[in-house]
């Protein structure tokens, strides 16, 4: 790392004084002018406590959150000519905070209360470290045998190394954090027994099914869901293969370089809208083009055609129009301009829903059968609190950390005001 570049960086903040970045961009508030003001002064013990207040997470929201939509893009330097790097500087405190061991205070057993945690990602880490700190007693279930939920296998080593997530990871664990590993909700772990244990239940374990089309073709060999194939990662061979990647976020953008990486001759990502609608941040189409991804806009898979596996793909052009009440343009596919793709693979990129066994909880559930929260995050079980994906909470990283932590704040309440 170049100190003096960083430093420059730092100093071309503004320390606005209404900290829009914090505020309006930052989905966790972390206090930006403040943390970048003591890089500024080269005091990066002082800027790694300034986010520990807010944050669990700096060395990997720092590189992979959506910083162009977020702080960034609520930074008053981008009116005029670039953002602050607001990203890089947060990874490098990150970094820091981690290589130099900086030591966040822990309150010793001021709540000696025990709270269970079902899910190791972010917003069930984030939880787990807030609730520690204040001495509340925290056992992590988590249904692999490692931590980091969608961190750990949804995002590529080429977008964020494993190396950080486990750093990251073990300066949570070592507020004494227990973790019990291979526990899968509704098999060999149940709410029930749970309740009885603990004083409280925090349910953060994500809702990472690949939502379907419901189009023709869509059961046939090679079509695969991206949130299981970076999951499970059980990748066909794709030497010599087309693979035709459906859906314009991020996920489409990491499993089609995923892809392209492990040999496939052609990926083409389809996404119904155009480049200005596009969710996937622009580093990433940006990247993944110059990796010789081809990206179709404004087109649609309407059919898979095969007899057992995939043979080719039909799409349709679409046109966008403005809908009353939609806050994006829709697209709406053209008539009679349907065309042909050979192909061997399709992967369904288009988002992704809750398990079934979430049904079988006995917690009230929303229509898209997350289990339904109050502005708490409290469930219908008055004991059992759930944020992340599984509530239906924006998502993104920082929006599930954001989460995990306001429930730690919520539950640490209840603690004070019975005591
Ligand atoms: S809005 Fe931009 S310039 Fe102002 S404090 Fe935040 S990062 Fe600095």
């Amino acid at each position: 790392m170049d100190f003096k570049k960083l430093i420059q960086k730092a100093e071309y903040c503004l320390n606005c004084k209404l900290k829009p970045c914090s505020i309006k961009g930052c989905p966790l508030n972390n206090n930006i002018p403040a943390f970048i003001e003591h890089v500024k002064n080269e005091n990066y013990n002082l800027a790694y406590k300034i986010l520990s207040d807010t944050t669990v997470l700096p060395a990997i929201c720092g590189r992979i959150c959506p910083h162009k939509k977020q702080c960034e893009g609520s930074c008053v330097r981008g009116i005029k000519g670039n953002p602050v790097d607001i990203g890089e500087l947060e990874a490098f405190v990150g970094d820091y905070g981690i290589k130099n061991n900086i030591k966040i205070d822990k309150e010793t057993n001021t709540i000696s209360k025990n709270v269970a945690i079902v899910g190791g990602g972010p917003a069930g880490l984030t939880c787990a470290d807030f609730l520690a700190k204040k001495g509340i007693n925290v056992t992590i279930f988590e249904r692999y045998e490692f931590l980091g939920g969608l961190l750990m296998y949804g995002i590529p080593e080429f977008r964020l190394s494993k190396e950080i997530i486990n750093d990251t990871i073990k300066k949570i664990l070592d507020l004494g954090i227990e973790v019990k590993y291979n526990q899968q909700l509704g098999e060999n772990l149940k709410l029930e027994d749970l309740s009885k244990n603990y004083d409280y239940i925090v349910l953060t374990f994500g809702a990472n099914v690949s939502t379907k089309m419901g189009i023709e073709g869509e059961c046939l060999e090679g079509v695969y869901g991206a949130n299981e194939l970076l999951e499970i990662g059980n990748h066909p061979d794709y030497k010599d293969k087309t693979v035709l990647v459906n859906g314009g976020g991020n996920v489409a953008m990491d499993a089609a370089r995923t892809i392209k990486r492990k040999g496939a001759k052609r990926v083409v990502i389809v996404y119904r809208r155009s480049l200005e609608e596009m969710p996937a941040e622009e580093k990433e189409i940006e990247d993944s083009k110059k990796e010789g991804i081809e990206i179709l806009f404004k087109n649609n898979i309407v059919k898979i055609n095969g007899t057992k596996k995939v043979e080719s793909v039909e799409l349709i052009k679409t046109e966008l129009i403005k809908k009353e009440g939609d806050s994006r343009l829709s697209p709406v596919n053209i008539e009679g301009s349907n065309y042909e793709i050979k192909a061997d693979y399709v992967v369904m990129a288009l988002g992704s829903k809750t398990d079934e066994f979430v049904k079988k909880l006995g917690l009230e559930l929303t229509k898209r059968n997350e289990i339904k929260i109050d502005e708490n995050y409290k469930t219908s079980n008055p004991k059992i609190y759930a944020g992340g994906d599984v509530a239906g909470n924006i998502k993104t990283v920082a929006w599930a950390a954001k989460a995990g932590r306001t429930i730690a704040e919520n539950i640490i309440k209840e603690f004070t005001n019975k005591q």
